[in-house]
This record gives structure tokens, sequence and C-alpha cells, in this order.
């Protein structure tokens, strides 16, 4: 089965083509710049490289179909025929708690989906443009949305209420949502079968270092807690979002800096986090070079990041009483040994303990604790369009409207 993954942002249209028998990526790219002058399609080869192509695109569905001709391309293509794709996964960002696992696309689906853009003002109104594209352009193949906050909606009460009046719960939803959760689900389970083991027996603490960035502490296959919560803004301070602060300061910013709420949310979702602290850069390499060549501010917000992820971890093994795995993910979990380094050290007492040279490792997977580690530390590369391309299957193999939560 041949299943082509999307994933739209309000102006760009990620995919990537899947054949479901060797797990293969026939084809993959990214068209950027939707609706904006120089739109720009990076399409990659089977070879590695990648062919531009620059067209004028006004929206979505002119995307997809630049793509779909890019599939069909006899030099740069993949498929022969448009019935070649048998299914279509779209990332969806959000569903409330509406769906708690991934959903065969129907008009009540897109309704309930159109109720919670509210929620995700941002994303959830790109993913149904890029739905209602997608559909448009291949109108005979099931269509399947896999959401970020599905894999978190097994949050128990305690770990998702915020303490303010539930008057603001029941009327507006607010409450925390978290995100990422096909990324987590995914590291937590290759956890699993890397070590042999069911990841429904273990107890596993998931770190998405990325732009964007957050944990998650998955006890028996569920996600019990979550950093990250009503929107993408809590949690682990990111590239250029201030992640978790004393909400006074919003007040006191915008009284003083004279800010609209709109300014104050600016700055704390654009110009914090790493830029903010480092005051270099968003980007973790930036910051680990000024750091390495004697930029004070960059080495503490170096500091203050993995600092963050400690308390975190601490916070995450109290609330499941132990850890099994500890797994990195995501650009920089992926690929920094200094940030993991500096997380793991001085965590003896939670047995955590990881392997200097093991530790040398980007963007492969690999088990990087030492051997007297009590807690298998990894490095795992997340791949979310592989989850979303297996859940599409199942639910058109088994011809099912909703994947049971197991
Ligand atoms: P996104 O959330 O946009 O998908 P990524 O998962 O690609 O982001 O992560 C981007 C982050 O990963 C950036 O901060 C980048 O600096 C960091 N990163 C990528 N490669 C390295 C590296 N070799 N060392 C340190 N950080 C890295």
């Amino acid at each position: 089965m041949k299943i082509l993954v999307i994933n739209t942002g309000s102006s760009s249209i990620k995919y990537q083509l899947i054949d479901m028998e060797g797990k293969e990526v026939l084809s993959k790219g990214l068209l950027e710049r939707i609706g904006l002058p120089n739109p720009v399609l990076n399409h990659k080869l089977n070879d590695g490289k990648i062919h531009v192509i620059q067209a004028h695109i006004k929206d979505h569905e002119e995307g997809m179909k630049l793509i779909l001709d890019t599939l069909l391309d006899e030099k740069l293509g993949a498929i022969k025929s448009l019935s070649d794709i048998d299914a279509v996964g779209h990332r969806v960002v959000h569903a409330g708690e509406k769906y708690a696992s991934s959903v065969r696309i129907t008009s009540d689906v897109i309704n309930a989906l159109e109720e919670c853009s509210e929620l995700a003002p941002l994303h959830n109104p790109p993913n149904l443009m890029g739905i209602s594209a997608a559909q448009k352009l291949l109108p005979d193949v099931p269509h399947v949305a896999v959401f970020d906050t599905a894999f978190h909606q097994a949050m128990p009460p305690k770990a998702y209420l915020y303490a303010i009046p539930m008057s603001f719960y029941d009327k507006y939803g607010i409450r925390r949502y978290g995100f990422h959760g096909t990324s987590h689900r995914y590291v937590a389970r290759r956890a699993g079968e890397m070590l042999g083991k069911n990841w429904r027996v273990l107890k596993i603490v998931t770190c998405h270092l990325g732009n964007g960035a957050s944990m998650a502490a998955i006890d028996k296959g569920k996600s019990v807690d979550t950093s990250m919560g009503f929107t993408p803004l809590e949690g682990l301070y990111m590239g250029t979002r201030c992640g978790n602060i004393d909400p006074a300061i919003v007040i006191f910013l915008e009284e003083k800096e004279n800010l609209t709420p709109q300014q104050v949310y600016d700055l704390l979702n654009k110009k914090s986090g790493m830029l903010g602290a480092s005051g270099v850069s968003s980007d973790m390499r930036d910051i680990e070079d000024h750091s390495a060549n004697g930029d004070k501010r960059a080495r503490t917000s170096l500091e203050m990041y993995a600092y963050q992820i400690k308390r975190y971890i601490g916070s995450y093994v109290a609330a499941m009483n132990g850890i099994d795995v500890l797994v990195f993910t995501a650009g920089i979990g992926e690929n920094s040994p200094l940030i993991r380094k500096m997380v793991c050290e001085n965590m003896d007492y939670l047995g955590i303990e990881i392997d200097e040279s093991k530790n040398e490792v980007r963007g492969k997977e690999r088990i990087i604790s030492s051997d007297n580690s009590k807690v298998e530390v990894m490095v795992i590369p997340t791949n979310e369009e592989l989850v979303i391309a297996e859940d599409t299957e199942k639910i058109v193999k088994e011809g099912i409207e909703e994947l049971p939560i197991v």
C-alpha cells in the first residue's frame, strides 16, 4: 500500500510518499511560500538530490496539484498514476477532547475539527485547507487524520486541569492538551522495540527537543503528563518561545512597556526562548558555537535549557514512581551530545548515567547510557510521518473509522 503523508502549514505543504511494504520513502519534499511571492518546491529525488521547482502557487489546492504532478512526473516522480496512491494521511494539530486516536476523515470529523480551530488558530485552519485540497484532487481514496494532541488524551484530570475557575474549562475548554503526541508515541514504542521489551510495561520519559520542544511521561504506553499545555507555549523554553514563566510577567510587561496583549503574546512566542535568553540566535548550533567561544550569556542559556529538562525529568520520575527509559529526539535531542550530557550530569541518584563515548552520536538510534546506569538512555530519531502512514494503513486495511486506543 502506498500512502501519501501530508503536513500542511499556513503557507507550506510537507509531503512524503511511503510504500508500506518495505516502509520505504519513495519521495518527499516541501512546498513553501504558498500565496506569497516566489513559492518554491524542494522535491527530494531517490538519489537524495533536491530538485527545486518554482511556480506561481496562489493557494493550497494549486500547491497540492503541483506536488501530485511532480510525483507523477516521469523523471522526478515515484508513481505512474494517481490511482497508485492508496490513501492519504494528514497531520492535524488539534483535536481538542474529541479524538484520542487517529480517525478516517468524514464530514463529521471536518465539523469537529472546525470547532477545534479556536483552540489552534494558527494550525487547524491550514490543516483543514490541506485536507480539503487533497480530498478534491484525490476524491476516491480514504483520508485519515492523525492528531498531535491524541496521544496525550490519556492524561488524568490532575495532570491536565489548571487551577483557574473550572467555569473556564467548561466554557472554553481551557486545559492542558499537549502536542508532539505522534513523536512521543513513536519514540517510546521504538525504545521498547530496541530494548526487546514491550513499551507497555515501561516507564519512559521522552524529550522532543526541536525548535518546538516538549517532554512526556509515558507510563505503560500511556501519556500521563506532558510539558506543553493549552497551547504549545507552555513547558520547556524553545527556539523563540518562552515556555514556563510567571503569568504575572505578562501584565507587568503590558503596563511597563505599554504593550498590547497581542504584542506581549508575539514577544513570548517569537522573541523569547533561546533567542531571548542567549541574545544570539534561536538555533542551538549557533548558541553552542558562541558558548564555546566564551560568550557567557550563550553559556548561561545552555545551562538554563539543560536545567529545565532536568527538572521535568525529576517531576516525571516522581509522577510515575520511577523511570526505566529516557529518550532524546528531534533536532537538538538527536544531534547535541552537549545538551544530552548537561541534562544527564549529576543524575546518578535517579540511576541515570551516560557513557560519554556512546553519547558522541548524531541523528542515529543508539543506547547512550553507561553499563552501570539503571536507566536506559537512548537517542531515537523521530519519524512522525511513518506513524501517520501506519495509522492510515491500519484504518484502511481494517475498514474502521477510528483506531482503538490500546
Ligand atoms: P522543528 O521543531 O522545526 O522540526 P528540528 O527538530 O529540526 O525543529 O530541530 C531544530 C533544532 O535542532 C535547532 O535548534 C537546531 O539548532 C538543532 N540542531 C540541529 N542539528 C544540530 C546539531 N548538530 N547540534 C546541535 N543542535 C542541532
